[in-house]
């Protein structure tokens, strides 16, 4: 099945265009390996979202494998809905269900997909909102929280699922300044707990203190990966250093 059984997500060769000219991601290989942290960057428009979206196919490809702990997720036979029970994902917007209170955002899968009862699934649940600080909100709406808060809400949420991979997509560009900071330090816990995540974002603080590895991608090409002191001290790549002098 897997050749490798280290690697968490694997890109072999994959390629995909929106409609017939869009050349959006381009011969990517890559690999995550279990309880890595690889951060992407690049300007916008690059193909960053495009790129993780694919892992859970929100996004399909054209041509390529994606592999995700061994199942190749882009195979017609592929259980798209049990992979996605895998795969935890954060979007920039936190799409929490605004009826349901806190701790019901984080019981909801559990109970319904993953059958847990409901009396677990609230201890668990619980659990949750304690490692991201948010215990005393388990009732609250998310109307009455902060972006902040919300988005903490949504990595509880996610991790409700005991994914393998949790993926952001620039978990904190809609959030107030004041209010990233916190986000981050969640997930730098997460990856403190040996989670494998893959993370878009511009917040390049993040990038150098928690990446194991940086991408950097333009135009729908892996121009660069390398350990952040490497690319962020030294990047090899023209494109590479302008995105560096615009972002620093
Ligand atoms: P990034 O996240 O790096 O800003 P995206 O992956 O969102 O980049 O987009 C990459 C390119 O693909 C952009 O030129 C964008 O306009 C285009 N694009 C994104 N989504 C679609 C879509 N659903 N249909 C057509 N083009 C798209
Ligand atoms: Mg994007």
């Amino acid at each position: 099945m897997n050749s490798d059984n280290s690697a968490m997500i694997r890109f072999n060769q994959v390629n995909k265009w929106y409609g017939r000219d869009h050349h959006v991601l381009k011969n990517i290989s890559l690999e995550v390996k279990q309880g890595e942290v690889v951060v992407v960057c690049g300007p916008s428009g690059s193909g960053k979202s495009t790129l993780i979206r694919t892992i859970n196919q929100l996004e399909p490809v054209n041509d390529g494998e994606i592999w995700v702990d061994g199942v190749q997720v882009n195979h017609p036979r592929t259980n798209i809905n049990r992979l996605r029970e895998e795969v935890g994902f954060v979007f920039q917007h936190f799409n929490l269900y605004p009826h349901l209170s806190v701790l019901q955002n984080i019981t909801l899968a559990p109970v319904k997909v993953r059958k847990m009862s409901q009396a677990d699934a609230d201890q668990r649940g619980m659990e949750l909102l304690e490692r991201v600080g948010l215990s005393n909100k388990r009732d609250a709406y998310p109307s009455q929280l902060s972006g902040g808060q919300q988005q903490r809400v949504a990595i509880a949420r996610g991790l409700a699922m005991q994914p393998k991979v949790m993926l952001f997509d620039e978990p904190t560009s809609a959030l107030d300044p004041e209010m990233i900071g916190e986000v981050l330090k969640v997930m730098q816990n997460l990856a403190e707990s040996g989670m494998t995540m893959m993370v878009v974002t511009h917040e390049m603080g993040f990038a150098r203190e928690v990446a194991d590895r940086v991408v950097f991608l333009d135009h729908g090409e892996i121009l660069e990966q390398a350990a952040p002191a490497q690319f962020f001290n030294n990047p090899q790549c023209d494109r590479a250093q302008q995105f560096l002098r615009q972002v620093l």
